[in-house]
This record gives structure tokens, sequence and C-alpha cells, in this order.
């Protein structure tokens, strides 16, 4: 079975019970790498919060497997577990617990759940340390609080960073490109092609050709906001989802 198979997913905000997602269809395989593009409000920043169950959100409709496994009632630590990985168009900042802890902490979680024991803090320094250098990050980053104070592209990279660390099977990229430079962009998208193996996927969202000029895309998606522009995509390029 695909990696990501999501058919007919509908969502709305769970405040207010606004639609925003109107069916949206999308099959991933393994070492596939998707990019959604479209225009800002068409939803696509929420179709990856819905995947990994961010709780302003609730699906109404639709089916989403994920390894074959029903995603919609697992709760998102639960996703992030099964290799599930999302950066947030705006990271959060977590006060009180610097990098390196967030980071250890997450790679024990994944190795006591594969039943590996926990790795040692001197042990999990010599695994960061590469990663950090490869991202042309300075070590200090690990001890400051996660996503504190950090510039927009610091707080990018660190997204990398914590993917690179963590590992993931389906990697959900929301505008990691959104203010990088272009030496900033080139890193981070040599640290994500860096990542990529046959068993591994990536969905990216971007609003420039040049992140998809560095990470080739096996597909190009289109969400659009109106049926009506559904005519007007090229033929080459699939849609992603019919919002009214
Ligand atoms: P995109 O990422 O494609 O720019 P979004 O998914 O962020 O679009 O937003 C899609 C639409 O849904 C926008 O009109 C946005 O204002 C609305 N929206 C998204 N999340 C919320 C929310 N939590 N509350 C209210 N409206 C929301
Ligand atoms: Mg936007
Ligand atoms: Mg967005």
């Amino acid at each position: 079975s695909p990696l990501l198979e999501v058919r007919g997913l509908t969502a709305s905000v769970k405040e207010t019970g606004q639609q925003i997602l109107a069916g949206v269809d999308l099959t991933i395989r393994e070492g596939e790498i998707h990019a959604i593009m479209g225009k800002n409000g068409s939803g696509k920043s929420t179709l990856t919060k819905v995947l990994v169950g961010h709780p302003h959100y609730e699906v109404t409709g639709g089916t989403i497997l994920f390894k074959g496994e029903d995603l919609v009632d697992m709760e998102p630590e639960d996703r992030s577990l099964a290799g599930l990985f999302m950066s947030f168009q705006a990271p959060i900042e977590i006060p009180g617990v610097s990098n390196f802890d967030f980071l250890l902490m997450a790679v024990n979680a994944r190795r006591e759940k594969s039943g590996l024991p926990a790795l040692g803090p001197l042990e999990f320094y010599s695994v960061v340390s590469p990663k950090v250098d490869a991202l042309k990050m300075d070590p200090k980053f690990l001890d400051r609080n996660v996503n504190e104070g950090f510039s927009g592209g610091e707080r990018k990279r660190n997204e990398i960073l914590q993917l690179s660390v963590i590992g993931a099977d389906l990697a959900l990229l929301d505008e990691i490109d959104s203010g990088l430079d272009v030496d900033a962009l080139e890193d981070v998208a040599n640290a994500v092609n860096g990542l990529l193996t046959p068993q591994n996927s990536v969905l990216m969202i971007t609003h420039y050709q040049r992140l998809l000029d560095l990470i080739k895309p096996s597909y190009v998606h289109i969400m659009v906001s109106r049926i009506a522009k559904y005519d007007l995509l090229p033929s080459d390029l699939t849609c992603l989802a019919r919002c009214v």
C-alpha cells in the first residue's frame, strides 16, 4: 500500500466549523517527493496540519491512511512516532527546553518504541554534532531553548536539523524556503536531499520554483480554492482540492 493515502478528506476549523478542505485526494508512495503550490489561503498549511493532527482542526469526512493505518483517531505524538514529521510554517518556541534536550528526548522516545536502549548525552552529542556542522549551524545552537529568539533563517535550519536527527518516513515541509537567502536555502535543500532514501518521502509546500530546482519533485500539485480554477490548471499538474 502507499505510504500515505488521503481520500475525500474534508476538514473544518474546530472552533467555528468553517470548512477549509473540501475533498482532498493525495497518494504518496515510498521514495516520492511531492510539492504543493497554490495561492495564499487555499488550504495548503491546513492540509499538513490536519495530517499531523493539529488540535485546531476537525476531520469531517474522508480517510487518511499512513502505512495502511488510519491516522484520524491517532494522537499527534503517535503520528510522529509512526514516522510523520512536520516543519511548521511558523515554528513554535518551547521555553525552558534546550534544543539538545528536545532532540535527545525525541530520539530516545523513538528508540524506546523500537526496543533500543536510550542514548546518553555524550553518545548523542556525537550523533548530532556532524549534522549541526552539515547545516552550517553554530554548535551553541544546541544549548539554546527551542526556537527562542531564533531568526527566521535559524528556525528553518533548526527544523531541518530536527528532521535529520529524528528522521521520518514522510516529512511535511511547509514553506521551508520562506525567509531563507540563497545560501541558506542551498544548505537546507542539501540536508533534505541527503535524507532521501528509496523508503522515505517528502511533501513540500512552496511558492517558489527555486526550491523545486534544488529538491526535485516527482509530482507537483496545485491547491485550488475555487472549482472554476480547475480548468486553468496545466495538464501535467494534478489538482488537490476543490474548496468552495
Ligand atoms: P495556505 O497555507 O494555503 O496559505 P491555510 O491552510 O493557512 O492556507 O488557510 C486556508 C484558509 O483557512 C484561509 O482562509 C485561512 O484564513 C483559513 N484558516 C486556516 N486555519 C484557520 C483557523 N485556525 N481559524 C480560522 N481560519 C483558518
Ligand atoms: Mg500561506
Ligand atoms: Mg500556509
